[in-house]
């Protein structure tokens, strides 16, 4: 079960490959952080009916995140489909990524609702069930999840820059 750390940062680095531009970068990197780390806004539910069954529930479907791109893509336009698929792509990496890095937490109602059968592939365990865990091996799992993620994001970053530079050296 990655932290926000993962989810955040594989989430900007999606939406930083799709979306080469430099104005409004920034805020798109942290929208599609902040994207990919939503479908753990099923905490609230737990905290609200008291059950963790929810945890890992409908918000981790692969169809409920086909639904939030719908979404998306209803509300930025046709114009902005890109940013709609950028950030689509986020929210539909936090699913993937809980999926591929369980191996001893509660799998994932992938697909939600047509199954309530849930999937782990049970190969990688990522920071797993942070709750259980003294602070000081969350701070060590949350650096982990920084020492394996923040390089492949850099380097999208830079592949961008590079990409950015080259387009608007060439017109
Ligand atoms: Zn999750």
């Amino acid at each position: 079960m990655p932290m926000p750390v993962a989810h955040g940062l594989v989430g900007a680095g999606l939406v930083a490959a799709a979306l080469p531009r430099a104005g409004r970068r920034r805020l798109l990197l942290l929208a599609g952080a902040a994207l990919a780390n939503a479908a753990d806004l099923d905490f609230l539910l737990v905290f609200f009916f008291r059950s963790r069954a929810w945890h890992r529930g409908f918000t981790h479907s692969l169809f409920f995140a086909l639904a939030v791109f719908l979404c998306l893509l209803l509300a930025l336009g046709r114009r902005r489909a890109r940013e709609a698929v950028a950030f689509g792509l986020a929210y539909t990496s936090h699913a993937l990524l809980d999926f591929a890095t369980t191996r001893a937490g509660g799998g994932l109602e992938l697909f939600w609702p047509f199954s309530a059968d849930r999937f782990a592939l049970r190969w990688w365990g990522l920071s797993e069930i942070p709750s259980t865990l003294p602070p000081a091996e969350v701070l060590k799992s949350l650096a982990v999840e920084f020492l394996l993620f923040a390089p492949p994001f850099l380097l999208v970053l830079l592949w961008r820059r590079g990409a950015f530079r080259r387009g608007s050296g060439a017109a």
